[in-house]
């Protein structure tokens, strides 16, 4: 059972650096919600950090506000193809997957990857083939009226990250890429180090164009940080190397430390994030 770190336990999710519709703002916060929700009752049942973050994005991943799973952005071809990655901090170990398409939960075939261990990162059809009980769904089942809106705000990818009762940290991400890409490019989600990372220091879930984060290494670097810098602090040195290498490129960072001290900033108009700490919940949908 959980233990002395039951106090310092969180999770935290995010719904992507972006813009938001006004009239989106209710639902975007009560889906964040929804999945943190998800997320703090597997951790207070005493379930990992890596069973949080995997659950806190399937909500998300079914919510068709966001570009993950139900809702992802189209690509210039009109396909839909989808990036995921999860990682567990205690064993350093990851799963993702990248340009997946027709299935509802990317993130849970990126555990399935991370579960099967031979691998770290599997793209296309052929990732299928190691969780062939993965149940499949149709182009349309994904694509929903809200995606066209998608048109104007062009992110909505999600993530999260937790601390559990053991102390242990895990990262997750999910994405439908960016709106209009050519089929075939992979953003920064599923790459580890990138836009998702975990260790026994921090974890982090990256968003914003997925080429500045990749080329920055940005969860790396905040991670990095981490271990001689507050996380604030250690926030600011992830999101400087995006702006370092790609300046004004959208970006947004999501971080935990092993302390379950969390911090969110972006430098788009906003980025919905929600956690839950000892029980209490914060939400907002822009700041940093
Ligand atoms: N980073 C994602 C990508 O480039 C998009 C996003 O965060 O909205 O695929």
């Amino acid at each position: 059972m959980p233990n002395e770190h039951n106090e310092r336990m969180i999770i935290a999710v995010h719904g992507g650096a972006g813009t938001f519709e006004i009239q989106d703002h209710p639902a975007v916060r009560a889906g964040c919600e929804a999945a943190a929700r998800r997320g703090w009752e597997v951790l207070s049942a005493g379930g990992s950090a890596l069973d949080a973050v995997e659950a806190a994005v399937c909500v998300l991943e079914d919510d068709p506000l966001f570009n993950a799973g139900r809702g992802s952005v189209l690509r210039s071809d009109g396909s839909i193809q989808m990036d995921a990655a999860i990682m567990d901090g205690s064993t350093s170990r990851a799963g993702a997957v990248c340009s997946i398409e027709r299935i509802a939960h990317p993130i849970s075939l990126a555990r399935a990857v991370l579960h099967d261990g031979r691998h770290v990162l599997m793209a296309g059809e052929a990732a299928l083939a190691l969780a062939p009980q993965t149940p499949r769904c149709t182009l349309d089942d994904l694509l929903v009226p809200e995606q066209q809106a998608r048109h104007r705000q062009v992110y909505g990818t999600v993530g999260a990250v937790a601390l559990d009762g053991r102390g242990a940290l895990a990262a997750a991400t999910s994405t439908g890429g960016t709106f209009g890409a050519c089929p075939g490019r992979v953003g920064d989600s599923p790459l580890v180090g990138c836009g998702t990372l975990a260790d026994t220091h921090g974890a982090a879930s990256a968003t914003g164009l997925g080429e500045a984060i990749m080329l920055a290494g940005v969860c790396r670097q905040a991670i990095m940080a981490l271990r001689s810098q507050p996380v604030e602090q250690a926030l600011r040195a992830g999101l400087d190397a995006c702006e370092a290498i790609w300046p004004k490129a959208p970006c947004g960072l999501l971080l935990v430390d092993g302390n379950g001290h969390v911090a969110a900033a972006h430098n788009t108009p906003a980025m919905p994030v929600c956690w839950i700490h000892a029980g209490h919940i914060a939400s907002r949908l822009s700041g940093n």
